[in-house]
C-alpha cells in the first residue's frame, strides 16, 4: 500500500536519509524503530510532503506522491499523526478534532467525530476543554482522533508513546492493535522497541540514516544481537 524505494533526503549538504526501501501492505502494522537523532522525524516529514526527497520515490495506493504536496498527500489518505504535544492548545477538543476533518461536508464531520468519541470516551467527556489542560495521555488520544478524523486510508504514528507513563502506554499500544485490528493499516515510528516489536508484524532499524535491519517482529524479538544492541539484554 506504501512502498518507499531508495529514499534520500536530508538538510542542505547534511544528507540524513541515505537510501530507504521499506513497504507497508494493507492490514499491517509495520514499525520503524530508531534512537534519538537516527532520522525518524525526517522520513515522517518527507512521508507527509512537509521535506522533499532528494532522490527515490514514495509510492500510495499505487500512485506515485514523490513530491507531491501536504495537502493531496492527505486527500490521497495517508495520514500522519504528530506526537501528542502538536494539537492547538487554545482551541477546545472539538474543535483540535474538526480541524481533522475540515475538508468534509457537515455530515461526514459529524459521523467521523462520533466514531472518535467512541474509541474515545474520554474526548467526549471533555468535548469543551482546552486542548492544552489535557494530561499527556488525553493530548496524544486527541492527535490519534484527529487523524482519524481525516478518514485515513493508511495512519503513520509519530511516537505515540512518548512522554506517556508505563499504564499509558500499555493502553497506547492496546489502541494501536484495536485500530488495526480494525481495518487500518499503520506506520508506527517509535523508540519504544519492546512493546512496538510485541504489536507490529514486520519491523524496521533506523541507523544512520538507513535501515540497519529488518524483518518479522518475532524473529527481531529473538535476535540475540536487537536484544543486546537496543535492549541491553
Ligand atoms: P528524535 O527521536 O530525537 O526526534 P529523530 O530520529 O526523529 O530523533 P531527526 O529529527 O529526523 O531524528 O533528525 C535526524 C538528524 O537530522 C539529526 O542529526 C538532526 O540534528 C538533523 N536535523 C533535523 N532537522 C534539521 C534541520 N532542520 N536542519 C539541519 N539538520 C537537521
Amino acid at each position: 500500500m506504501l512502498e518507499v524505494s531508495g529514499l534520500r533526503a536530508g538538510y542542505g549538504p547534511v544528507e540524513v536519509l541515505r537510501g530507504l526501501d521499506m513497504a507497508v501492505s494493507g492490514g499491517e502494522i509495520v514499525a520503524v524503530l530508531g534512537a534519538n537523532g537516527v532520522g525518524k522525524t525526517t522520513l515522517n516529514k518527507v512521508l507527509s510532503g512537509v521535506l522533499p526527497a532528494t532522490a527515490g520515490a514514495i509510492r500510495f495506493d499505487g500512485s506515485a506522491i514523490t513530491g507531491a504536496s501536504p495537502d493531496a498527500i492527505v486527500s490521497a489518505g495517508l495520514i500522519h499523526v504528530p506526537e501528542g504535544r502538536k494539537i492547538f492548545p487554545n482551541m477546545s477538543v472539538r474543535e483540535n478534532l474538526e480541524l481533522g476533518s475540515y475538508r468534509r461536508g457537515k455530515p461526514r464531520r459529524r459521523a467521523n467525530l462520533e466514531r472518535v468519541f467512541e474509541t474515545f470516551p474520554r474526548l467526549r467527556e471533555r468535548i469543551r476543554q482546552f486542548a492544552g489542560t489535557l494530561s499527556g495521555g488525553e493530548q496524544q488520544m486527541l492527535a490519534i482522533g484527529r487523524g482519524m478524523m481525516a478518514e485515513p486510508r493508511l495512519l503513520i504514528l509519530d511516537e505515540p508513546s512518548l512522554g506517556l507513563s508505563p499504564l499509558l502506554v500499555e493502553e497506547m499500544f492496546a489502541l494501536i492493535r484495536r485500530l488495526n485490528a480494525d481495518g487500518l493499516p499503520i506506520l508506527l515510528v517509535e523508540q519504544n522497541v519492546v512493546q512496538s516489536l510485541e504489536i507490529a508484524s514486520r519491523a524496521f532499524i533506523l541507523e544512520n540514516g538507513i535501515f540497519a535491519m529488518h524483518g518479522a517482529a518475532a524473529d527481531m524479538r529473538d535476535d540475540p544481537e536487537l536484544r543486546r544492541v537496543y535492549l541491553g539484554l
